[in-house]
C-alpha cells in the first residue's frame, strides 16, 4: 500500500494522492524518503563531475511508503501520473549520510529512470556515464520526447565511491552490496564472483535501497536501467511475478549493440534491484558496460533514445 504522509501541513503535493494503489496482502519494512525540492541547478555537468553539493538540504516533504515484496501482485502503473518532480532533488541519504541525488530532464508523463554507481567505486565509469548523459541532455533538451521524463541518479552508492576500484568500493558504508538487498529472491547467502558478500540483515535494510525503492514506487517509471561494469551485456530483471523486462533488454541491446537475451550466469545473484522492479510490473534491466574505464557514451545514448521511442510508441 502506498501511504503518503506530509510532515509539513503547509506543503501540498497534490499529485501524490493519485498514486494510491490497492492494498497488497503482504508488507515489508516501512521506509521514509525525504524529497527535498531545491533551487535550480546551474552547474554544467562534466564527465568527471561527482554529485554536487549545490543541492541544499532543507526540510522537505516526508513521504512514507510501505515497500511491497515482489511476490505480491501489483496493478499496472497509472497512465496519468503528471508528477512535478524538481529539476534536482535529494531522495534520501546513504549509510554514511551522503545525499542521494536525482536529476530530472523533460516533463513528460512517462518516466525513464537511470541509475549509475550502484557498485560505486568498483564501477565508477558508470557514474561518469551518468554525468556525461546529464551534460548531454542539459545541452540538448530537444532530444527528450515531449511525453518522456528522464530521471538520472548518477551515484546511487556515494559511500563506496570514496574507495575507488577496489572490492571495498562495491559496498555502501555498512559494507553491504546494494545489489543484493532488494525484495525479490533475497538471500542471506549472497555472492559476487563466487565469493560471499553482505546482502544486509534483511531486504531493504539499507537506507539507499529503501530510498530508491520508495522513489520508484512513488513515480512509477515506465522503464528502469541500472548501470554496471564490465560484463558486457544487457540483463533483464526477472522476478517470479514479473517477467516484463525482456523487451526492454532487446530494445536496449539492439540499439547499443551490447549482447542481450541471456540470463546472467557468471555466478548466482539474489535480491537484485532490477528483479524487484520487474516484480512490480515495471521493465528493468542491468546494463553491463564492456569496459571498466570507458563510459561508452554514444552506444548508451543511442539505446536511451531507442527506449524513449519504445515508451512513447507503446
Ligand atoms: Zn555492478
Amino acid at each position: 500500500m502506498l501511504t503518503l504522509v506530509s510532515c509539513q501541513s503547509d506543503v501540498i503535493v497534490p499529485t501524490l494522492a493519485q498514486l494510491s494503489t490497492p492494498v497488497p496482502t503482504q508488507i515489508t519494512p516501512t521506509m521514509t524518503a525525504t524529497f527535498t525540492p531545491t533551487s535550480t541547478v546551474t552547474e554544467a555537468a562534466t564527465a568527471t563531475l561527482t554529485p554536487s553539493p549545490t543541492i541544499t538540504d532543507t526540510p522537505g516533504v516526508i513521504i512514507q511508503i510501505s515497500l511491497t515484496p515482489s511476490d505480491t501482485p501489483i496493478p499496472p502503473p497509472p497512465t496519468q501520473t503528471a508528477t512535478p518532480l524538481p529539476e534536482a532533488f535529494t531522495f534520501g541519504h546513504s549509510a554514511q549520510g551522503r545525499d542521494l541525488l536525482a536529476y530530472r530532464f523533460g516533463t513528460g508523463q512517462h518516466i525513464i529512470l537511470l541509475a549509475g554507481g550502484i557498485h560505486a567505486g568498483f564501477e565508477a565509469n558508470t557514474v561518469d556515464l551518468m554525468n556525461e548523459l546529464r551534460s548531454h541532455f542539459a545541452l540538448n533538451p530537444q532530444a527528450i520526447e515531449r511525453d518522456v521524463t528522464l530521471l538520472i541518479v548518477p551515484a546511487f552508492n556515494p559511500d563506496g565511491l570514496t574507495f575507488g576500484r577496489v572490492i571495498r568500493g562495491r559496498f555502501n558504508g555498512n559494507q553491504v552490496d546494494l545489489n543484493r538487498n532488494w525484495g525479490c529472491d533475497w538471500s542471506e547467502n549472497a555472492e559476487f564472483n563466487n565469493g560471499a558478500v553482505d546482502p544486509g540483515a534483511e531486504p531493504f535494510s539499507e537506507p539507499e535501497t529503501t530510498a530508491l525503492g520508495s522513489l520508484i514506487q512513488r513515480v512509477q517509471p515506465a522503464a528502469v536501467m541500472f548501470y554496471h561494469a564490465a560484463a558486457n551485456g544487457i540483463f533483464a530483471g526477472d522476478c517470479e511475478t514479473g517477467g516484463v523486462s525482456d523487451e526492454l533488454a532487446q530494445i536496449y541491446g539492439e540499439a547499443s549493440r551490447y549482447p542481450y537475451g541471456e540470463a546472467f550466469s557468471a555466478y548466482r545473484v539474489t535480491g537484485t534491484a532490477v528483479s524487484w522492479i520487474d516484480g512490480l510490473g515495471i521493465p528493468a534491466v542491468d546494463v553491463e558496460l564492456a569496459s571498466s574505464s570507458e563510459t561508452e557514451f554514444n552506444r548508451n545514448l543511442q539505446a536511451i533514445l531507442a527506449v524513449q521511442q519504445w515508451i512513447v510508441g507503446r
